[in-house]
């Protein structure tokens, strides 16, 4: 630890004040470089007489360009995040922002060209995606017809843009078609073009083949990918289906309304040129510093309540509680 004038009795100089405030303000601030940043994001629904915390601090921030896959058990604040993150709820306490866009300071106005333009999402129920009595065609055009006038583009761009976006989803061949007339996969695809409609900074969708077979299912995270990869989308994807780790890049596992654990895949090459996908398991470290360590680990070595951990060249050691010491 260093010395500073304090602890030497004296107290520090007006202008070295002044310099820990301007080392203060020129340090960024947590989540400044990311697309999506939740800073201890809580919800908490009140009913008659229980109190729901399905957010309780949670720590998460998405790059843009990322494909990111939330997982977690059912109840464990998902879909809260979910709607925030949309616009649609807003969050009892903490910071959330998107694309520059506070979400907790936005007006009713704001709110609503936020949902319009900034996010796109994508439901599990394929039929709560699609308007009914409209065509595969016709529904990736309301959006973009409902924009304002200001901002609209012209007809023809508009059924440029729509038959691309089906093209790209590979359901061009639906365009004609009403939602009954397709098959659960070919709605969710139709229903990511939609999504896409407006080009938003972010796509969500939320259990978007829990209605689905695993074939199909791997065929809409496969257009996920391609979104992705091919408009530089970024798109956050909750699921309970823990196969999905293999189908992004960045898992992250939300436990008790907080981000607890993230599995990244990266791309990696041998010395003999061998390209493969190594998948590495990280614990969440929040803001704060406080780390969530696995469960069994701790429950393997007999941890509990206070831990030792000292510092070493290149990580960090944690000890049990050292027993204490015997009396003569
Ligand atoms: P997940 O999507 O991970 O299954 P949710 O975000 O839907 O979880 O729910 C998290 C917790 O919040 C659950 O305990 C759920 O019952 C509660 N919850 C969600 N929405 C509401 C609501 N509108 N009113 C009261 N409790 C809610
Ligand atoms: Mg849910």
């Amino acid at each position: 630890m260093n010395t500073t004038a304090e602890e030497q009795g004296d107290l520090p100089t007006l202008d070295e004040l002044r310099g820990r405030v301007a080392d203060a303000r020129a340090r960024p601030s947590y989540g400044h470089d990311a697309l999506i940043a939740c800073d201890q994001l809580v919800r908490i629904f009140a009913t008659d007489d229980v109190e729901v915390q399905a957010l309780q601090g949670l720590d998460l921030t998405v790059t843009a360009g990322d494909l990111v896959a939330l997982v977690g058990a059912s109840g464990s604040g998902k879909s809260t995040l979910l709607q925030i993150l949309a616009g649609l709820d807003v969050p009892t306490a903490g910071r959330a922002s998107v694309a520059g866009c506070d979400l907790l300071g936005m007006g009713a106005k704001e709110r609503l060209r936020y949902r319009r333009e900034v996010v796109g999402f994508v439901w599990q129920q394929t039929a709560r995606n699609l308007m009914p009595f409209l065509n595969a065609r016709q529904n990736v055009l309301l959006p973009m017809q409902l924009r304002d006038r200001s901002v609209r583009a012209s007809r023809r761009d508009r059924a440029d843009r729509a038959a691309e976006l089906l093209d790209l989803l590979q359901v061009g061949h639906c365009a004609e078609r009403r939602p009954a007339q397709m098959s659960g996969g070919e709605q969710q695809r139709v229903a990511i073009a939609v999504a896409l409609a407006n080009s938003p900074s972010v796509v969500l969708a939320d259990e978007p083949t829990g209605e689905l077979d695993s074939d199909t299912s791997h065929l809409i995270f496969e257009a996920f990918r391609t979104v992705n990869r091919e408009l530089g989308a970024t798109v956050v994807i909750v699921t309970h289906d823990l196969m999905v780790a293999g189908e992004v890049r960045r898992t992250v596992a939300i436990r008790d309304g907080r981000a607890a654990a993230e599995v990244l895949r990266e791309l990696t090459t041998d010395e003999h040129g061998q390209e493969s996908v190594v998948s590495r398991e990280y614990a969440t470290l929040d803001r704060a510093g406080r780390l969530q360590l696995p469960r069994e680990f701790l429950d393997a070595l007999g941890m509990e309540q206070r831990v030792e951990v000292t510092l070493e060249p290149d990580h960090l050691g944690v000890w049990p509680e050292h027993p204490e010491p015997a009396a003569d």
